[in-house]
């Protein structure tokens, strides 16, 4: 098997795996229940993640919220924001937004919020300019990395920019935390979303940074946990790996993994452009992430490869997404201006921890094949429709 979908998400790591197992079974403590020694265990357990999180990504422990993934991160971002500076102004946000972000911005569009709401379009490199900011905005939410193209977008500028004009900013992370450095307090943010299982870590459990003194108002309110800016007993064994997840994390970055990782890929791209010429690398001459390669092969449909490709225990992804039977190409690709049909041709292949040097090779090979037989068949049946 050659699994080259990381950006979608990665295996938990045997470390982390080890590290939650505990909390699993015998440290079942309630970590509010912090009077008895299982309590207090387990809330420590909390602390000390806190911490490792914290320190992957720059931030105080102190502003680091757990939640149950970027997606629910995101929301609490965008609706805190919108709760706590009122309904007047415009919620900004890039066309390549991931849904976690673009969803909770279209529903405070509807009534009863009506809130408005700007999309900001990208320049012909697929980066955004600082003057397609407006000037009455509540908040800005731009990712750092595209999961889709790999994309890197100039979030400190842009939060520099929204800042001065005293709004709030907000990033989605998810894909860049742990391949590329990432710094809360370096990139001037107020709130910024991540989640563990792109980092080795479980699925179903996040962290939205929230910088202190950020006019924000938790809309998730409960028990009191999280400080009272999220309400709900912990998942106290994610949360555990999680914080062992960004300690390796942290490790690998600056024993400069993401380097080995950008060689795999670097060596796929070329690999391919060698015996596909008319291959397109989106994203080829702009900042983007060491481990995500967007490729738009024309003359085939980027799904059909991809389940080809599937049947020979290859995983990667498409650049669509399949919305009651209809075949929908990607808003990110359509928004950096490509065609439906060079949206539907692309496939996004992403490396990451297991990768090996060898799937550059393995990976293109199988590609070439399987394209050329495609097309070989597209030819076929493009002459029987003629005849
Ligand atoms: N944001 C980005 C950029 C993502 O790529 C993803 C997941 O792929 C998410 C948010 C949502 O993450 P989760 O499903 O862990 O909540």
């Amino acid at each position: 098997m050659i699994y080259a979908d990381y950006n979608a998400t990665g295996p938990m790591l045997p470390e982390v795996f080890q590290a939650m197992s505990p909390f699993l079974q015998e440290e079942f403590g309630n970590p509010s229940a912090g009077s008895s020694a299982l309590g207090k265990r387990a809330k420590d357990a909390i602390e000390h993640a806190r911490l490792q999180v914290a320190q992957l990504v720059g931030a105080d422990s102190s502003e680091i919220v757990f939640t149950s993934g970027a997606t629910e991160s995101c929301f609490l971002a965008i609706l805190g924001a919108y709760l706590a500076n009122g309904s007047t102004g415009s919620l900004s946000c890039s066309a390549v937004e991931h849904p976690a972000v673009l969803e909770p911005l279209s529903l405070l569009a509807l009534p009863p919020f009506c809130a408005r709401m700007n999309r900001i379009a990208l320049d012909p490199n697929g980066l955004i300019s600082e003057s397609s900011l407006p000037d009455d905005g509540i908040l800005t939410s731009i990712m750092l990395a595209n999961n889709e193209t790999g994309i890197l977008f100039p979030v400190r500028e842009i939060a520099k920019a929204v800042r001065q004009k005293g709004e709030l900013m907000h990033s989605d992370v998810t894909q860049a935390v742990g391949r590329i450095d990432v710094n809360f307090c370096e990139l001037g943010l107020d709130l910024m979303s991540f989640s563990a299982h792109k980092i080795g870590g479980p699925k179903g459990i996040g962290a939205l940074v929230v910088r202190r003194g950020t006019k924000w108002l938790s809309p998730l309110r409960g028990g009191g946990q999280e400080g009272g800016q999220r309400g709900g007993t912990e998942s106290v064994a994610g949360i555990v790996g999680f914080g062992r997840a960004a300690e390796l994390a942290r490790e690998r970055l600056s024993n400069y993994a993401a380097v080995r990782i950008e060689k795999i890929r670097d060596t796929f791209e070329e690999l391919l452009q060698g015996e596909l010429v008319d291959l397109v690398v989106h994203g080829e001459s702009v900042p983007r992430l060491p481990n995500t390669s967007s490729i738009q092969i024309d003359g085939i449909l980027g799904s059909s490869l991809v389940e080809k490709l599937a049947g020979k225990k290859i995983l990667i992804s498409a650049g669509s997404a399949c919305h009651t039977g209809k075949l929908e190409p990607s808003h990110v690709l359509l928004a950096m201006g490509l065609s439906t049909n060079s949206a539907l041709s692309t496939v996004r292949i992403s490396f990451g921890t297991l990768s090996k040097e060898e799937d550059a090779k393995g990976l293109s090979e199988a590609i070439v094949s399987e394209v050329r037989e495609l097309r070989k068949r597209a030819i076929g049946e493009l002459r029987t429709l003629l005849r």
